[in-house]
């Protein structure tokens, strides 16, 4: 029997990572990696840190976590701070989680990466994939190019995440995605 390939996961968050991590299981060893400076602010982090937490501890899988450089992040990001949610500052956030989370899948010597983000309707699948793919021919260290919407997975994912008792947030996570999601409400974008 063929041993399974010893995945590590880049968990955005609980809800999100409920579903994906069931499905990679049937062929992988999944470890979870929580890696996300962009959550603002800090009690959001934790928050969402304890769900995935959580979620990790009652599903029966590892969780490993990233470090919270908050101002770091910013600092990366800030000239692209008016850009559209699903434009080049989300491209830039994907390829510096995906890229920490390469990094740990080298240092501990894991066979392939994936990533939760593909799962929600607000993400571009592509975008996502392109960062890893780019990522993976730079590590030699393969990418599960997934698009886990796909087959109503987004709809399984809220159900699921509604059974375990996990919460889905109502912004993204940044700064800019919070800015933005308070301006809609109010009807107004000006950035
Ligand atoms: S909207 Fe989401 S993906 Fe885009 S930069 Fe903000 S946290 Fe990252």
């Amino acid at each position: 029997m063929t041993e399974k390939p010893r995945l590590l996961l880049h968990v955005c968050c609980g809800p999100c990572a409920a579903w994906v991590v069931r499905k990679l299981r049937a062929e992988h060893h999944v470890t979870g990696f929580f890696f996300n400076p962009n959550i603002h602010p800090g009690k959001e982090y934790l928050f969402r840190l304890e769900e995935a937490r959580r979620l990790a501890k009652n599903e029966g899988w590892p969780l490993l976590e990233g470090e919270y450089d908050l101002s770091a992040w910013v600092r990366e990001m800030f000239a692209l701070r008016n850009e559209p949610e699903r434009g080049e500052r989300c491209s830039l956030c994907f390829n510096q989680r995906l890229r920490r989370t390469f990094e740990e899948a080298r240092e501990k010597g894991f066979d392939m990466v994936a990533s939760t983000l593909s799962i929600s309707p607000y993400k571009v699948t592509r975008q996502i994939n392109a960062e890893g793919e780019a990522l993976s021919k730079e590590f030699g260290i393969a990418f599960l190019p997934e698009n886990f919407k796909s087959q109503d997975g987004w709809n399984h994912a809220r159900h699921l995440a509604h059974d375990l008792g996990i919460q889905h947030q109502d912004y993204c996570g940044c700064v800019y995605s919070q800015r933005d999601r308070l301006l809609a409400v109010r009807g107004t974008i000006t950035r």
